[in-house]
């Protein structure tokens, strides 16, 4: 049988053999090397496209990094015991961000339902078989929320059966705290939209020995984000792990106190007859979600930043070169915190509605999407941009820009 090496240097002397032989006869010769895998966007007709929108669910999220990868790739072709896995990972995450304990979840979203229903049943089993359903159990029903903070997402806690209770103030805040208080929830996008923060949050939540917890989803950079919540004194802490960590998108974290981790997990897959047995990770995206991570805490983030805004300024550049555009690079404080360009037009001077510029973009060659705003106003961010899509896009948004111009 010829080895693998041998066959290289015979390919090397003959440089058509591979071509001549195909797949199966070079298998059959001893040589495992595989053809590209296939293409199953092109196979099926899926669009891809240069993403100078953003981290958005519809769109996929963000690509995973290549180390992402390689580890799942690693990690699919062996065994493993579910809970040790998500142990093991859980001590490693929990050292990085200064928990107790951490478990991956299926997102930032399932971990929120998941750290509820820990609350809830605490490590009570006929507790976690009860839920969604409350009524008669003993467990609490209440979780606390701020007018300004309720947006939506508050439909993964009430996925547990709970009720959400509205406050604007802090007395409000004294008031609505009752023995069916199970939770007080923080979105922390939304900090600057109500009118209490943090600190006195958690103080307020501890005077009454309520457990709190904070939605970061989207509020990493900066990577101090990750230890900051936990250090404040947040019970539990949620994060997304393929936003701008890029790890698996279909994992988030759960971190916090190490009884509440604990009694989380018991609605954890593979445990069955929960709430929370749809909502499963598997060792390939509980080891990426790690390592995503890890490589998260450790990159230079100056660097990334500094990449980021280069790009940001050449395509402003191109944009601001269209009489009559006007470019504003600003970072958002909260949430997706990260260089963004918002670029406006004066119609009177390019004549271009925003919907019709999507359009272009998106039928160009290659597919760009950026994020459409009011009229004639778009904005655009460089994170999830691959290197050298930037003079793509900078060269299309300023030939579609010129072709409007009056
Ligand atoms: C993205 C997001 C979520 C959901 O996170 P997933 O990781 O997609 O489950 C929850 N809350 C906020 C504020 C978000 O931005």
């Amino acid at each position: 049988m010829i080895n693998r090496r041998d066959l290289i240097k015979h390919l090397s002397t003959f440089p058509l053999l591979g071509g001549f032989l195909g797949q199966e006869s070079m298998e059959s010769i001893g040589f495992t090397a595989k053809l590209p895998a296939r293409n199953l966007a092109k196979e099926l007709g899926i669009r891809t496209f240069i993403n100078a929108a953003g981290t958005y669910t519809f769109m996929t999220g963000s690509l995973m990094q290549d180390e992402v990868v390689e580890v799942i790739q690693g990690a699919a072709k062996d065994f493993m015991i579910l809970d040790e896995v998500q142990t093991k990972v859980g001590e490693k995450i929990a050292a990085l961000t200064h928990a107790e304990a951490a478990v991956v979840t299926a997102g930032c979203f399932s971990a929120l339902t998941l750290g509820l229903a820990g609350v809830l049943t605490g490590m009570d089993q006929k507790k976690v078989e009860a839920l969604p359903h409350l009524e008669g159990t003993g467990m609490k029903s209440e979780v606390i929320i701020q007018k300004g903070h309720s947006i939506g997402y508050s439909h993964a806690l009430t996925n547990t059966g709970v009720k959400m209770v509205e406050i604007e103030t802090l007395e409000e805040l004294e008031k609505a705290i009752s023995e069916k208080t199970a939770l007080m929830w923080f979105l922390h996008i939304q900090s600057d939209k109500g009118q209490i923060m943090h600190e006195k949050w958690i103080e307020v939540a501890k005077k009454h020995g309520i457990p709190t917890m904070i939605d970061m989803a989207a509020d990493v950079p900066p990577v101090e984000n990750l230890w900051r919540f936990n250090d404040l004194g947040f019970d539990l802490v949620c994060v997304s792990g393929g936003k701008a960590m890029r790890g698996p998108q279909s994992a988030g974290i759960l971190m916090g106190k190490k009884h509440l981790i604990e009694a989380a997990r018991l609605s954890m897959p593979p445990r069955g007859s929960t709430i929370g047995r749809g909502m499963k990770v598997n060792k390939e995206e509980i080891l990426g979600m790690y390592v995503a991570l890890d490589n998260f805490v450790k990159m230079d983030h100056k660097k990334e930043w500094k990449m980021w805004e280069d790009r940001a300024s050449l395509i402003a550049n191109a944009a601001k070169s269209v009489k009559g555009v006007n470019v504003e690079t600003f970072a958002p404080e909260l949430g997706n915190h990260t260089p963004t360009l918002r670029i406006s037009w004066d119609a009177a001077k390019v004549n271009l509605p925003v919907k019709m510029l999507q359009e272009s973009l998106r039928n160009g060659n290659p597919s760009i999407e950026i994020m459409p705003g009011e009229n004639n106003t778009l904005t655009i961010t460089t994170w999830m941009l691959k290197p050298g899509e930037e003079k793509i896009v900078a060269t299309r948004l300023k030939e579609e820009l010129s072709k409007a111009a009056v």
